[in-house]
């Protein structure tokens, strides 16, 4: 169950997250620096009262997720690219996530309509009570449907508070996953197409500024426990990005002690591009209710 407070948050979240995405088109320009544009939509969901919930996820061509520029990334929007945005907003640690895939000039806009297929399909499948592994059953056929290939180990997941990944995966793809959609839960749906030549899974590439704490039991040494408290405080158990941290030095050391982790680039195995369509749903005793 949800209280009243905590379902007005669900859904304020979605407005910021649905109303970011909905304008976002007009932030793309050719030659824009992708730590600008991650910054301006990070700033954007705070304009509006939320936090990022995750830093903004900019993922170009093969780069299926987890990448958001570095403190003094260089990187520029090239036309000619398919591009990924992944924003996620919470307020009071409840969280909702959406991404969307744009066409800057690619050759691939039928494989966004695609990703956008998929994901209505299964949304406007889902019950409660539904099973979890007939979501990727229709995603998985829709996605074949049209001759491309789901990405088969990158999933949707439920979502708790103060967590993007709260344990439960939707997969994209057919596979004897148990469980169903449960009332009064957040899940994200989240599928991933690719060309049918390519391999369809994703592979870990370099680091990609995004940290998270995993221990949630803080270092002996008091400076570093400062630090530590003051991170958790700020984001617990939330992703946060590497340039958002002044302390690199404390941030590295806590890494080295496995206290945080940083993630990697998570990258389409065989080089094709990826397009990528999510929203985010809260079920309630009787209603699943999209709310991004
Ligand atoms: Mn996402
Ligand atoms: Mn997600």
């Amino acid at each position: 169950m949800f209280t009243e407070e905590e379902i007005d948050c669900i859904i304020n979240a979605g407005k910021i997250v649905r109303n970011l995405l909905s304008r976002i088109k007009s932030f793309i320009k050719e030659n824009i620096s992708l730590l600008e544009l991650s910054e301006k939509i990070e700033n954007e969901i705070r304009n509006y009262n939320g936090e990022p919930a995750f830093p903004c996820n900019i993922g170009i061509d093969e780069v299926a997720a987890h990448y958001t520029p570095s403190i003094n990334d260089n990187k520029r929007l090239a036309y000619g690219c398919l591009l990924k945005i992944d924003i996620g907003a919470h307020i009071n640690g409840f969280i909702a996530d959406a991404a969307i895939t744009i066409s800057f000039g690619s050759e691939y806009e039928e494989m966004i309509e695609v990703a956008k297929e998929a994901l209505d399909k299964a949304l406007s499948s889902i019950s409660i009570g539904e099973k979890i592994s007939n979501i990727g059953e229709i995603i998985e056929k829709t996605i074949k449907s049209y001759g491309y290939k789901p990405i088969s180990n990158l999933t949707g997941h439920k979502i708790s508070r103060y967590m993007i990944h709260a344990g439960v995966s939707i997969p994209n793809v057919i596979s004897n996953t148990y469980g169903r959609i449960e009332p009064w839960s957040l899940y994200a749906i989240e599928p991933f197409v690719t060309l049918s030549k390519a391999k369809g899974e994703v592979i870990n590439g370099p680091l990609g500024n995004i940290l998270q704490i995993i221990k949630i039991k803080g270092p002996k040494d008091p400076k570093l426990k400062d630090f530590f408290d003051f991170l958790f405080k700020k984001y617990k158990t939330l992703p946060f990005a590497r340039r958002w941290i002044e302390n690199q030095e404390y941030l590295d050391i806590l890494k080295k002690d496995k206290l945080i982790y940083e993630y990697p680039v998570l990258i389409e195995a065989s080089g094709f591009p990826v397009a990528q369509a999510e929203h985010t749903i809260l079920t309630t005793d009787k209603e699943v209710i999209v709310i991004t």
